[in-house]
């Protein structure tokens, strides 16, 4: 295959051929920048894994400070009814297009309080629309990073210019 071949996406001049989905899905899957919060046991995990020893800059992931700057939010501990006003609030404040990671059983179906738990929303889908699911009680940082990749994984199957975003509204929200 000669350089010149349309199958050929790298030249010998340094260009790259590709359609503008993948270039605008490349850049939006290498910079998910996370909102900073946490609500339980699960955020130590987070944190732990936003630490050097994982460093997860090198998929271009980026705690930042308000819902503002961010377009992914982790929802890592136990969602309560009195928190579920605010983490809405938050999500409605993030950039758009916006991706939801839910980290732990707590986030997913309420975890240990799924039973009695009168206080405990039982998954916080049922507030928000949510990505990826990462199972464990707490789930280590490991598979947060699984998390991140599974969705780094949907982003490149978006279809951002024809309207087929990732994110849907779930029907049965609270
Ligand atoms: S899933 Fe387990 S570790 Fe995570 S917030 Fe709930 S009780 Fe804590």
């Amino acid at each position: 295959m000669n350089a010149s071949s349309p199958t050929n996406k790298s030249g010998d001049h340094g260009i790259v051929l590709l359609r503008s989905e993948e270039l605008l899905n490349w850049s939006r899957e290498s910079s998910l920048w996370p909102l900073t919060f946490g609500l339980a046991c699960c955020a130590i995990e987070m944190m732990g894994s936003m630490a050097s020893s994982y460093d997860l800059e090198r998929f271009g992931i980026f705690p930042r400070p308000s819902p503002r700057q961010s377009d992914i939010m982790i929802i890592s501990g136990t969602v309560t009814y009195k928190m579920a006003d605010r983490i809405r609030r938050l999500y409605e404040q993030m950039a758009e297009p916006r991706y939801v990671i839910s980290m732990g059983s707590c986030s997913n179906c309420g975890g240990p309080y799924w039973q009695h738990g009168y206080h405990v929303v039982k998954g916080v889908d049922k507030i928000i629309p949510v990505d990826v699911y990462v199972p464990g009680c707490p789930p280590r940082p490991e598979a947060l990073i699984d998390g991140f990749l599974k969705l780094q994984e949907k982003i490149r199957q978006e279809k951002p210019l024809t309207g087929t975003a990732l994110t849907g509204e779930n029907p049965e929200r609270l």
